[in-house]
């Protein structure tokens, strides 16, 4: 689960590792009176799970009220790379003199966590690395050991920042250490990390990713949302457990194993159509885990059809088929509905639907036959 920088720096602040302070909002009258609190100057930040922010014109200094209207306006609703901005950060802004790059990843071939620290800060990272290697300095943690201050101002002595930075810059990576093993992350970033002109140390962005397996030992991150790119079937499948991701055609698709769905996505994209949805319904062949997945697919305005296809192996068709029946019958869609139901029992479980007479319900035996009749249907 990726954080937004100020959910990010919320974590960091828990921890002790020094930030701005700022305030969350979703409107430009938010935004002023987040300002008014703040003290001018402060930085308008659009909150948007993707970096480049700055460059894309999401980042912006506000010397006064009038800026802050301004640029809060037109933040708001911009378009950063496909992720619509519904969300604000207003900074206290800071004098900045130096930005540095800090984070701590998982090497997964070393089995172990690592730092990574660069003077070479704020900037397009991965170039001035591929330019010179050297810049960044790297040190593998000992998990039983931990990241101590000394391994901390050692990274820092090593990337050759100023002598009177290394001391608070070590302090910070020890915090940002903290951060990743308590939080269960398995990516914390920062970039910039900035030395202000008072020589005092901050990080001025945050980029967190937490272990999603991990999330249930984190109740109050795991409730931080995402308003700007969370679709309502995006949220309401992650209240009910389901694993969807949402796609831009309109064929609703849903099927049981993950397998087994992403091979539907591409026989529907073969008939000529396009996926509005990747929906595992596992092996729920009960009314109830049916309708709940439906209903999500349905929630979708632009879904005109949809194809179930459901292979019965350790659940039985016509299981799945009384399931479905029952499921419609409590949502009674208005869309076509394409059922491909095949294996065990797959006679007994089609002879079941089509007893039931069912409105708006085509069954076919087939995956590319349920394919190109769901592509028809969608229109
Ligand atoms: P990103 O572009 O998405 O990585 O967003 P950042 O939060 O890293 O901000 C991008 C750049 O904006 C930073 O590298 C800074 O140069 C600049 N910036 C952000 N906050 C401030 C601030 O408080 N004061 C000043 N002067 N510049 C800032
Ligand atoms: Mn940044």
């Amino acid at each position: 689960m990726d954080l937004l920088e100020y959910q990010g720096k919320q974590l960091f602040a828990k921890h002790g590792v020094p930030v701005s302070p700022g305030r969350p909002v979703t409107t430009v009258q938010e935004a002023v009176s987040a300002a008014d609190e703040l003290g001018y100057p402060v930085v308008v930040k659009a909150q948007v799970l993707i970096g480049g922010r700055g460059k894309a014109g999401g980042i912006k200094l506000a010397g006064d009220r009038e800026a802050v209207e301004q640029h809060a306006g037109a933040i708001l609703g911009m378009e950063i790379r496909g992720l619509r901005v519904r969300e604000l950060w207003i900074e206290e802004a800071s004098d900045i003199e130096d930005e540095y790059y800090a984070a701590f990843v998982f090497d997964r071939s070393a089995k172990k966590p690592m730092a990574m620290f660069s003077r070479m800060g704020g900037m397009d990272v991965e170039a001035i690395t591929a330019e010179d290697p050297e810049a960044m300095r790297m040190l593998h943690v000992d998990p039983l050991l931990g990241f101590q201050d000394f391994h901390g101002r050692r990274l820092a002595f090593e990337a050759g920042i100023p002598e009177d930075v290394i001391r608070p810059v070590g302090e910070m990576l020890g915090k940002l250490y903290e951060v990743f093993v308590s939080e269960d992350a398995t990516l914390v970033e920062v970039n910039p990390v900035v030395v202000k002109t008072d020589r005092s140390v901050n990080a001025l962005d945050a980029k967190v990713t937490i272990d999603g397996n991990a999330l249930y030992r984190h109740p109050q991150t795991a409730e931080m949302r995402n308003i700007s790119d969370e679709s309502p079937q995006e949220r309401l499948a992650k209240e009910r457990g389901l694993t969807y991701v949402p796609l831009d055609g309109n064929i609703g698709i849903l099927g049981n194993g993950a397998g087994l769905v992403m091979s539907t996505l591409d026989v529907v994209a073969q008939a000529g159509g396009k996926p509005a949805n990747f929906l595992d319904a596992a092996g729920g062949s009960k009314a109830e885990a049916i309708t709940s997945a439906v209903e999500v697919i349905l929630s979708n305005e632009r879904v005109s059809a949809l194809l179930l296809n459901i292979f019965g192996g350790i659940t039985r068709c016509d299981e799945v088929a009384q399931g479905l029946i029952a499921a419609f019958r409590q949502v009674e869609p208005t869309v076509p509905f394409v059922v491909r139901l095949d294996g065990t029992n797959g006679p007994e479980g089609r002879a079941l639907l089509a007893e039931a007479e069912l409105p708006n319900l085509h069954i076919e035996e087939t995956m590319l036959g349920a394919a190109e009749k769901v592509v028809e249907l969608a229109g």
